[in-house]
């Protein structure tokens, strides 16, 4: 759209000085030794430490925490020597750019006048003249005017001067409206966020949306007789820059006169020249009963603020209640009458230019957006009050990109400013209460030049953001590792684009639909979340050349504002002519920022993704990881109402496939195998011990907890079990292999009684006593100590809930093979690297037909951890019930996976080691083999 000449002459900008100060930039590096430097990082380093250490941590997080060291017309000079050009100009508050000459010039004349500054009660003669020229411009029949120090303040003037002259409390003010942050404009401030905890709203305010001259009628319909007044912006600016349908001052003007209720319009964003006029209500031609100024009034110099009244809403009563010690004072009256004389000076000129710049700007900003719909979708405002409303770009995330993203929730736009600072240079900020929109609010004066400048910078983030290409859009936050090309002028060289067709990610076919049969289509749900930051690269493939520990820095810096989202909804069309769509919903958190969470937030925050789930027309909701661990085993969300499975059966069922397939990699039999599963008392961990039991001859469960009454208790249940299924099995006729350890528990004399028992195993201590004086005769041992227990082992299967590395190379033997079910895998990177072991994942399936499961989670194309594909089986069954609950998993649920898997087509994937396929060579095969035997043989002696 920009054609590189006007890179060329944009580039060349730093060489000259324009109207509104900009220097010369190559004077950067005195900056950067400017002995004040040194004494500005401290400075710095006080306001993170004395005045809001929240927002300095933010702003670190974003690499936004920077230190201005000058204000040099529109551009802010940053302690590196950085130019950047302000387009947030303080909120509006500086119109003309920063240390405007002439508004120094005020100040200068202010002091050679000897004027006294401050002197309540007296005829203050700098408010009278502001009052006079103030109310010569606006609109006709407003009177008086009470002068404040903030925009806010003089929010609180116009609701105590409404509320005294009616003698009534109601105030309506608008949804996603703002007017300040002392307690009255507070209240009438459309965002719960800025309320709760402060006793926000204070009595009397209610709201009705915006722009909606019906909901106001209705309110005021019912409520005419106690409402004081409606307040409104003619723009909402922190509401995301939105405006309402032509006429609505009019219509609402009318309907407050018909109720007899006064009008409060707030232009402490758009008065004064912001919109391209002095006054945007005048645009419709109304008069509002009070009128309130302030941010461009001070010249991005001095805080003042007026509140203009009209007669009716102007009273003695409130004349004499109302005051303020700084209100009037000489200083920012004079600096004001400077201000309101220079917009209206040269037939104004000044507001001219708004209009043209600010046409220019928003037909620039409207191209881009046609270019890269998918990641800007609205462009609006009017003048220099510009808002670009941003959005994440789903198809792309389809394809594995770009998943970065949505996951940023409703820190995209924070990161999208960072971005553009770091960047492109350019300075700007997310509106408050429409925090998916970027201001684009530039000083008044602003020229062509710097319009484009903010262009091309808007052009280039929409670019990298649309590419899908999220490295590129974080790679300012890390340490660089290859240098950001900066231009010696004032724009970045800009990024080549990623031309089309370039995908990283190769499409795939995917198979034709087949029809579902006869019977109904399943719905289900499944929330994900990252394990660790290395997730973000399985879920956006992109982020795969950015080491780990930089994943996790990223992660870091948006785990706050983000929230869940549905990922990819998908359909899975299973062998036996069944059929089910489904949603993945990403939770964006790492499980050590879920586990850092209090209780109840924790809670809340899956309780959020399952809501999704549900609104997505989920029938069963999946929960994966740490959700369950949060959850108390998702008991904690039965009162949502809807079906939950945590998805552990089915992964005991291909756990045990899977330790079947290692263990024949390694050429050793199962019924060779001295075993142990880390994670025992678990509920994967102890229904695992009863399905290997049948096939190994010795087992050992690992606990976390010590001896203690209610372990032992846990593990006299667990070992009941045990014996009750080897029992079962025996009975059913499926006798089990002489020499394992479940021929000798079914054989045990305890067998018969436990066998009779139905339901749950509610043992007496009696009966604990007797089954474990029972076991003690039999290879089955309960035991904490993981490192002595693994000296011995040569088969180990983990299913823990612990995010550490449990297993170190040190610890294991020779020929021994690990199958890791846990999540984070809790076996050590350099265990991997050995080899005379087999590590395997666990709990990996292929899903039938291998569809395009919109992320890949680290596996591959068509695959899915266990869990995933426990929860598609029961919506292909449309079996819509809770499964795999709690602490004990159901026998006959473990032998319902194993058929609905074979039914479906659901099959173990090929193994897989830290989610790569297991690469064993025919040589280490049978060196493994060897030192298998060896292995054996020392045992043995
Ligand atoms: N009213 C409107 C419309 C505003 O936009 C703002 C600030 O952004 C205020 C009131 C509050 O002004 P201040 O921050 O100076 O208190």
């Amino acid at each position: 759209m920009h054609s590189e000449q006007d890179g060329a002459k944009i580039r060349t900008l730093g060489s000259s000085r324009d109207e509104s100060g900009t220097p010369d930039e190559s004077n950067d590096s005195t900056d950067v030794q400017d002995p004040t430097t040194g004494r500005y990082a401290r400075a710095a380093q006080k306001y993170a430490e004395f005045v809001n250490p929240h927002v300095a941590d933010l702003l670190e997080r974003l690499r936004m925490d920077k230190c201005y060291v000058r204000g040099e017309g529109h551009l802010l000079v940053d302690a590196e020597g950085n130019h950047i050009l302000d387009a947030v100009s303080g909120y509006g508050a500086v119109p003309f750019g920063h240390n405007c000459d002439w508004v120094w010039g005020a100040v200068r004349d202010f002091e050679r006048s000897r004027e006294p500054a401050i002197v309540q009660p007296s005829l203050l003669p700098g408010a009278g003249e502001l009052a006079e020229v103030l109310l010569r411009h606006a609109p006709p029949g407003l009177r008086h005017v009470a002068f404040g120090n903030s925009g806010t303040e003089a929010v609180e003037a116009a609701i105590k001067a409404c509320r005294v002259a009616t003698r009534r409390l109601g105030i309506i003010s608008t949804e996603g409206g703002f007017h300040g942050k002392t307690l009255g404009a507070l209240s009438a401030t459309g965002r719960d966020f800025f309320q709760t905890g402060s006793g926000a709203p204070v009595a009397g305010f209610r709201r009705v949306h915006y722009g909606d001259v019906d909901a106001l009628a209705q309110v005021l319909r019912e409520c005419a007789a106690s409402t004081a007044a409606f307040i409104v912006e003619p723009i909402q600016g922190e509401g995301g820059v939105i405006e309402p349908p032509t006429d609505y001052l009019k219509a609402v003007r009318a309907l407050c006169d018909k109720h007899d209720v006064l009008l409060i319009v707030d232009e402490v964003q758009t008065g004064l020249g912001r919109t391209g006029a002095l006054f945007a209500c005048l645009t419709e031609g109304i008069t509002p009963d009070a009128l309130t100024l302030s941010k461009a009034l001070g010249g991005g110099l001095v805080p003042v603020s007026a509140c203009l009244l009209s007669p009716k809403a102007y009273t003695k009563d409130f004349a004499f209640k109302h005051s303020s010690t700084f209100a009037g004072n000489g200083l920012a009256m004079r600096v004001g009458l400077r201000v309101v004389e220079r917009l209206v000076s040269d037939r104004e000129a000044v507001l001219e230019n708004v209009v043209r710049q600010g046409a220019y700007l928003k037909r620039g900003l409207l191209e881009v957006q046609r270019e890269y719909g998918s990641v800007i979708r609205d462009v609006r405002g009017r003048g220099l009050m510009l808002g670009v409303e941003l959005e994440a770009d789903r198809p792309s995330i389809q394809r594995g990109l770009g998943a970065l993203l949505p996951m940023l929730g409703e820190g995209l736009a924070l990161f999208a400013a960072s971005y553009l600072l770091d960047v492109g240079r350019v300075r700007v900020a997310p509106t408050l209460n429409g925090t998916s929109v970027l201001r684009v609010q530039p000083p008044l004066t602003v020229t062509r030049d710097e319009c484009d400048w903010i262009l091309r910078a808007f052009d280039d983030l929409a670019s990298v953001m649309a590419s899908g290409r999220s490295d590129r859009f974080v790679r300012h936050l890390l340490p660089p590792a290859e240098p950001i090309i900066r231009s010696s002028g004032f724009y970045p060289v800009r990024k080549p684009r990623v031309p089309a067709g370039t995908s990283p990610l190769a499409e795939r076919e995917e198979p034709p639909d087949l029809p579902c049969g006869d019977g109904e289509e399943g719905r289900f749900a499944f929330i994900v979340h990252m394990l660790d930051g290395k997730s973000l690269s399985e879920y956006d493939r992109s982020l795969e050349g950015i080491a780990p520990s930089d994943l996790q820095d990223i992660a870091e810096r948006f785990s706050d504002s983000a929230h869940p989202f549905v990922a990819s909804r998908v359909r899975i069309q299973s062998l036996a002519g069944h059929a089910a769509t489904g949603d993945f919903i990403i939770l964006p958190k790492t499980t050590r920022q879920l586990l850092r969470l209090s209780p109840e937030d924790a809670l809340e925050e899956v309780a959020e993704a399952v809501r999704l789930g549900i609104k997505g027309g989920a029938k069963i909701v999946g929960l994966g990881g740490y959700t369950s661990v949060v959850t108390q085993n998702l008991k904690a969300l039965l009162k949502l109402g809807v079906p939950l499975t945590s998805g552990n059966s089915y992964t005991v069922v291909s756990a045990i496939d899977a330790a079947l397939e290692a263990s024949k990699i390694a050429g050793r039999p199962l019924g060779a195998a001295r075993a142990v599963i880390v994670g025992g008392g678990g509920s994967i961990g102890s229904a695992l011990a009863s399905l290997l039991a049948e096939r190994v001859p010795s087992l050992v469960l690992v606990g976390r907890d010590g001896d203690s009454t209610a372990v032992r208790s846990r593990y006299a249940v667990i070992v009941a079990r045990m014996i009750r299924h080897a029992a079962r099995r025996r009975r059913s006729g499926a006798e089990l292999p002489k020499g394992s350890l479940g021929h000798a528990l079914g054989h045990l004399p305890v067998a018969t009684e436990l066998l009779q028992r139905d339901g749950r195993l509610l043992l007496s201590d009696a009966d604990q006593r007797l089954v474990l004086s029972q076991v003690s005769n039999v290879q089955l041992r309960w035991t904490t100590d993981l490192t002595s227990v693994l000296a011995q082992a040569n088969l180990v299967i983990l299913a823990t809930s612990s995010p550490d590395e449990l297993v170190k190379p040190e610890m294991v033997q020779p020929g021994t093979v690990i199958c890791d079910l846990s999540r984070p895998a809790n076996v050590s990177d350099a265990l991997l690297r050995r080899q005379d072991v087999i590590v395997i994942d666990g709990g990996i399936v292929e899903v039938p037909r291998r569809p395009d499961l919109g992320f890949h989670f680290g596996l591959g194309h068509g695959l899915a951890y266990a869990c995933m594909a426990e929860t598609m089986m029961l919506a292909l069954e449309t079996r819509y019930e809770h499964t795999s609950l709690g602490r004990d998993l159901q026998e006959s649920t473990l032998d319902m996976f194993a058929a609905l898997a074979e039914k479906h087509g659901f099959r173990l994937a090929e193994l897989r080691a830290r989610q790569r396929p297991l690469q064993i060579s025919a040589t280490r095969r049978g060196s493994l083999a060897q030192r298998m035997r060896r292995g054996l043989r020392l045992a043995a002696r």
